[in-house]
């Protein structure tokens, strides 16, 4: 079913179908503007396993019309747990704020379909190769497509900001992750608090650290996390041995992982750019921030800045985009860019091991309403 909308007479060019793109897509479309998704991959699939959403994102998914599908298959844990060395050190439950467990490939076609819905044409096999700040792309057929706004969502390799030139610093963090969805055998778990997310830290005799997030009746989310530097700990299919060595209580489900097709180990990477956007072209997501997934943010924030971008340049006048970005940026960014330190900060001190890790200051984040057309009149003017 698609929704029917009076159409603005602008046009959008969106570059990847990722969580960024599809939001923006759908966010654009259901306010009069024509949208095509390019999509570089021949299919449309998420890669990844599971991931944590919060407040800020549902607020995102309620507005686009999204939350109801997403809520269907997905839960709320009763509490994010920490363990350390074995030693539960902390259950938090966030004083009720509102937070969601979901599969990665669950979230990314509840925006597919929103997207399609609203009408967004997505083409698969599209790779974009260039854009410029006046308003076009030029896909890798040769194929040049002019719009009135160019979102380029393109990921952490973004060849939107790469061939714009944006000023950029990307770094890899020490540590980093495999990613596995496997069933939830419950009953192999035995008896336990097996619906919470459990971050699992030890940091000794060495660094290993499993990531335990149910994502409903059937799926659980695991992330074993290790230093880049350990090359048994990374190696690909994983060391069951090893990782049930450290973790005897998670063995039941470790073994599922070994099911896997494609199991790879992922640095996590950080970028961090000098502007968000030049012209008419705006990027958001990975492609414009990247960040340790510490705080569990790098999707919320991609769906909070493309959700914000699409209001702001539907509200601008035609010629007026350009301008309508850079504001948009000077309001938007502060937040994320407080999120992203402080997410770069916790993977380079590994302090969420000593859990209560999400205070007031950590959940700034996450608290964030984007949705919300006031949220601005309180803040301090941020240029
Ligand atoms: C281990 C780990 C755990 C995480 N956990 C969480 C979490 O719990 N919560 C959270 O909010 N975030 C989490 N994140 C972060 C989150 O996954 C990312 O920030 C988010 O997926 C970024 O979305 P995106 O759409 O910007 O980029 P991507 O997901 O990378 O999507 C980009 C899309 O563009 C396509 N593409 C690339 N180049 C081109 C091109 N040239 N032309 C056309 N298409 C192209 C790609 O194929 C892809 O489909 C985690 C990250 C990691 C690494």
């Amino acid at each position: 079913m698609t929704t029917t909308v009076e159409k603005n007479g602008r046009h959008a060019e969106v570059c990847g179908a990722g969580f960024a793109g599809l939001t923006a897509a759908a966010a654009l479309a259901r306010r009069g503007w024509t949208v095509r998704v390019h999509e570089k991959g021949a299919r449309l699939r998420e890669q990844g396993a599971g991931i944590v959403l919060w407040h800020n994102s549902l607020k995102v998914l309620k507005a686009i019309d999204a939350y109801d599908a997403a809520m269907a298959d997905s839960m709320t844990p009763p509490w994010y747990e920490t363990r350390h060395q074995h030693t539960s050190v902390s259950h938090e439950d966030f004083g009720g704020m509102p937070w969601r467990t979901m599969t990665r490939p669950h979230l990314h076609k509840v925006l597919l379909d929103t997207a399609r819905q609203a009408g967004v044409e997505i083409r698969t096999g599209s790779e974009v190769v260039a854009a410029d700040p006046r308003g076009s792309v030029t896909l890798a057929s040769g194929e040049v497509l002019t719009a009135d706004l160019v979102v380029g969502a393109d990921g952490v390799r973004s060849q939107v900001r790469d061939s714009i030139g944006f000023a950029q610093e990307r770094w890899k963090s020490r540590d980093g992750i495999f990613r596995f969805l496997v069933p939830r055998a419950r009953e192999e778990l035995g008896a336990g608090e097996w619906d919470n997310v459990i971050d699992f830290w030890n940091l000794e005799p060495r660094y290993l650290r499993v990531l335990y997030v149910p994502c409903n009746e059937r799926e659980l989310y695991i992330a074993l996390g290790a230093p880049r530097a350990d090359e048994q700990a990374t190696r690909a299919p994983i060391d069951l041995d090893l990782w049930t060595g450290a973790f005897p209580e998670l063995a039941p489900v470790l073994r599922h992982t070994h099911a896997a097709t494609d199991p790879r180990y992922y640095g996590y990477q950080t970028t961090y750019l000098e502007e968000w956007s030049r012209g008419v072209v705006g990027l958001v997501g990975d492609a414009a921030h990247a960040m340790c997934p510490a705080l569990a943010q790098g999707a919320g924030c991609a769906m909070a800045n493309a959700y914000t971008l699409a209001v702001a340049a539907t509200e601008a006048e035609r010629d007026g985009i350009a301008e309508a970005l850079r504001e948009w940026e000077r309001w938007e960014r502060p937040i994320t860019d407080r999120c992203q330190r402080r997410s770069a900060d916790y993977a380079a001190n590994r302090g969420m091991a000593r859990g209560n890790q999400f205070t007031i200051e950590n959940l700034e984040t996450a608290l964030y309403d984007p949705t919300n057309p006031h949220r601005h009149a309180l803040a301090i003017n941020p240029g």
